[in-house]
């Protein structure tokens, strides 16, 4: 595991990072924040690509909890079951719906508790959300920014929460709505699992990973 990085260090990187793209988007087709919910419960463990391609036929007719719930299961399985473990996602999103339209009038609720309270949205899910539609600068934290964060020494910890708190820690507030979006691309696309492309990395001599591909 790299050291903890330390203050200045960090902030270039991230000035580097926005420098290269000022505003970093995710990748999960949504219309509203309700279907930013379901996108997010269905891409566990399924490429954001894959959901997109199910999700874009979905929300054209089922883009509010009530809509959804008559859809039905059925009707929601006919869509998404191209994706990974699409019958128990099937269910958490249908019981999910029911729980918006009875407790929370058909809205969905922004706090975190009350997010993750929901069927199928754990902490990754709920922090997602509250960055990418209420623009908290929560910080969910999945296999590639776990990567990123414990190669380059960004932000440290033997569990996700622990990297979560990493970054809440350490990353300077004002990088820290976009550094979400800024790791996961820079793990998904740059910093990959088998061989990082270091040399196309615009932090290569800030990281600290000792098995850089240089
Ligand atoms: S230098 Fe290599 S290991 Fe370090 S962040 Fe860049 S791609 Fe990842």
């Amino acid at each position: 595991m790299a050291k903890q990085m330390d203050y200045n260090t960090i902030r270039e990187v991230f000035r580097r990072f926005h420098e290269a793209e000022p505003e970093p988007k995710g990748e999960l087709e949504h219309v509203n924040v309700y279907t930013l919910v379901v996108a997010v419960a269905l891409s566990a463990q399924a490429t954001d690509a894959g959901v997109n391609k199910a999700t874009r036929a979905l929300f054209r007719i089922a883009d509010t909890p009530q809509k959804m719930l008559d859809l039905g299961e059925d009707g929601l399985i006919d869509h998404i079951k191209t994706i990974g473990l699409f019958r128990q996602k099937a269910k958490n999103v249908i019981k999910l719906s029911h729980i918006l339209v009875e407790q929370y009038g058909g809205e969905v609720p922004n706090s975190r508790a009350a997010l993750q309270s929901l069927p199928g949205v754990g902490r990754k899910t709920a922090n997602v959300v509250l960055n990418m539609w209420w623009r908290y600068p929560a910080q969910a934290v999945d296999t590639h920014i776990f990567r990123v964060g414990n190669r380059t020494g960004i932000a440290v910890g033997k569990d996700v929460v622990a990297v979560e708190r990493a970054i809440e820690d350490n990353v300077p507030v004002d990088y820290a709505l976009h550094a979400h979006h800024w790791l996961i691309l820079h793990g998904r696309y740059i910093c990959v699992a088998r061989k990082p492309k270091c040399g196309a990395c615009i932090i290569r001599e800030l990281c600290q990973f000792e098995d850089k591909t240089l």
